[in-house]
């Protein structure tokens, strides 16, 4: 049977509509939420998340500010510039794009960033209060599978869960906002031995190694939600071939295009898995939907307004 498809571009559409409520308040309070983007150099990559960002702002009717220093900035100038952000007070969210110059300390500038408006959820006093199952700002990919698993009713308390990835982007958070919803987690990463079978326990599985299709059908215990987070640019026709063999149209816009996006996630996934999420338009919307909650719900907490509390932590 083929499995159910979770449609993040529907749930994110859901999540705007409820945040404009949400924006609307906020404005009758005389506040309107700011997001500020640090944008370092020319990354084509970076560019294209940065846009969709300010974009996402815009619809919703969100202040938007863009800084973009020079790819040769150094540490001490780019602190500055955070460091401004953090005093300005229209500004709710600052947000640093990464990667970021080789010569830059990345860390030292994400952890300049007001904790207060730390919208990516980065910094590690917002970090640490996730691990104590606090209300805070949390990283907005898992954040958004959460938002996935709520809205598409798939029960988490008691399920076996298996994290594959353990970056403190994605793995790591997720695997804390599974424990705090009561499921009983596992984190695999690249020194798990058996890598099938643990995966094949599970009744649901996040995928965030970035590796394309490496998940394939005989991982997955049939039935099981497959949430797929992986985003990998292929190029290549044989792999093409071997991963669209049962997906015609996707194999057709290939040979079209010569590039196509896919998954960790084998596609023949598809016909073992209870639900997934389709890439493109499962994961990534929720993504910048979860930036816009998140900064929303900074300014509202820093300016002190009334929205509702965060879903971040979930018992
Ligand atoms: P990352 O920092 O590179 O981490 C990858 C993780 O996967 C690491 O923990 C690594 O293990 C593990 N891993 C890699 N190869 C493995 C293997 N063969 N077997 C077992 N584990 C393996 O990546 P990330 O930033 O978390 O991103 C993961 C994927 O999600 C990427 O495709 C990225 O593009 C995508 N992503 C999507 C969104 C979105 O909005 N949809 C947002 C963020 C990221 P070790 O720790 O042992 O090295």
């Amino acid at each position: 049977m083929a499995a159910r498809i979770l449609n993040g571009n529907a749930i994110r559409d859901e999540i705007y509509a409820e945040l404009s409520g949400e924006i609307s308040a906020l404005a009758a309070a005389r506040i309107r939420p700011g997001l500020a983007a640090v944008l370092v150099g020319e990354n084509p990559a970076s560019k294209v998340y940065v846009k969709s960002k300010i974009a996402a702002c815009e619809k919703l009717g969100l202040a938007s500010i863009q800084v973009t220093p020079p790819a040769t900035i150094i540490t001490a100038d780019l602190l500055a510039i955070v460091q401004d952000l953090n005093r300005r007070d229209d500004v709710d969210g600052i947000l640093v794009q990464l990667p970021l110059p080789p010569q830059v300390d990345a860390k030292k500038i994400l952890d300049a960033v007001d904790p207060a408006k730390d919208v990516d959820g980065f910094h590690p006093i917002n970090v640490g209060y996730l691990v104590a199952g606090r209300p805070t700002l949390v990283a907005c990919t898992p954040l958004g599978v959460m938002e996935i698993f709520k809205r598409s009713n798939i029960p988490l308390e008691g399920a076996n869960a298996v994290v594959l990835g353990r970056s403190d982007i994605v793995g790591k958070p997720m695997a804390l906002l599974l424990m705090h919803a009561n499921a009983t987690v596992t984190i695999c990463h690249s020194k798990t031995r058996d890598l099938a079978a643990v995966v094949r326990r599970a009744d649901i599985v996040v995928a965030a190694l970035g590796r394309a299709g490496m998940v394939t059908p005989d991982f997955i215990r049939p039935g099981a939600t497959v949430i797929d987070v992986g985003i990998n640019r292929i190029t290549d026709a044989a792999q093409a071939e071997q991963f669209f063999a049962h997906v015609p149209e996707r194999l057709a816009a290939f040979r079209e295009r010569g590039t196509s996006l896919i998954g960790d996630v084998h596609p023949d996934v598809a016909s073992v898995a209870g639900a997934l999420t389709p890439v493109p338009g499962g994961v990534g919307p929720l993504t910048i939907a979860m930036l816009m909650s998140n900064t929303v719900r900074a300014a509202a907490r820093r300016r002190g307004a009334q929205v509702p509390a965060a879903a971040a932590v979930q018992r």
